[in-house]
């Protein structure tokens, strides 16, 4: 039974029916009621709270907070992971944990602070026990990442790990496969290597994970396209 304003707002939504809210009945200090439909048009600011409101798919229900992403707004380098773990979904932070240290050292050796990068994931809400985003979970959050891609503009976008490659480049190819090489996502390049937290458990590829990233450097300093 649907027993609240809000969840009746939240199951509308859900059901992809945009729910637009009076702004006398929007409570003290809340962002505007988010039109999904017009993420494309959004700036920052309401891109932030209209990903801070989301409820277009049922992860809503269990995360703690959203994790937009974080970094550098005009960043020439756009990493993009799977989806929050359990530490980030407590921090609203992507790539806090281990595999986070590890991200973070992997762009300080490619000469990228991490605050000068921005770091982005496919899915903005944490899945059960981290299991593999569902089809309708990364479609429902696309428009989000979309949009980010093209407020920012990267020169290059660093995708780490499967979920993040075969997502953004819409292929089942294996990671394997697609590392090693340029892609492009409309107009902007794609790099593919692998995701941190792989590269914790076998550290021997790390070396593959650093030819991945001096191509990033090259083609982000317009060396290579
Ligand atoms: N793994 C990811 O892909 N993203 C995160 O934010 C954390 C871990």
């Amino acid at each position: 039974m649907i027993q609240t304003e809000h969840q009746r707002r939240a199951y509308l939504q859900a059901l992809g029916i945009d729910v637009w809210v009076p702004s006398d009945q929007l409570e003290p200090g809340r962002p505007a009621a988010v039109d999904n439909d017009s993420v494309g048009d959004m700036g920052w600011p309401e891109l932030r709270a209209s990903v801070t409101e989301c409820t277009r798919c049922p992860l809503h229900s269990s995360r703690t907070q959203t994790v937009f992403g974080v970094g550098n707004e005009n960043a020439d380098w756009l990493i993009v992971g799977e989806a929050p773990g359990a530490e980030e979904d407590r921090r609203g932070e992507p790539f806090v944990g281990r595999a986070g240290q590890l991200l973070t050292e992997m762009l300080r050796a490619a000469g990228q602070d991490r605050g000068e990068v921005f770091i982005a994931n496919i899915l903005k809400c944490r899945p059960p026990h981290n299991r593999d985003p569902e089809a309708e979970e990364s479609a429902a959050c696309r428009r989000y990442l979309e949009r980010q891609i093209a407020l920012l503009q990267p020169k290059i976008i660093l995708a780490v790990g499967r979920i993040a490659a075969q997502q953004l480049l819409d292929t089942d190819t294996p990671v394997g496969k697609l590392r090693g090489q340029l892609h492009h996502l409309g107009e902007t390049p794609v790099v593919v290597t692998y995701h941190p937290a792989y590269l914790l458990r076998s550290p021997t590829q790390k070396r593959k994970a650093w030819q991945d990233l001096c191509l990033a450097m090259d083609v982000a300093a317009g060396r290579a396209a």
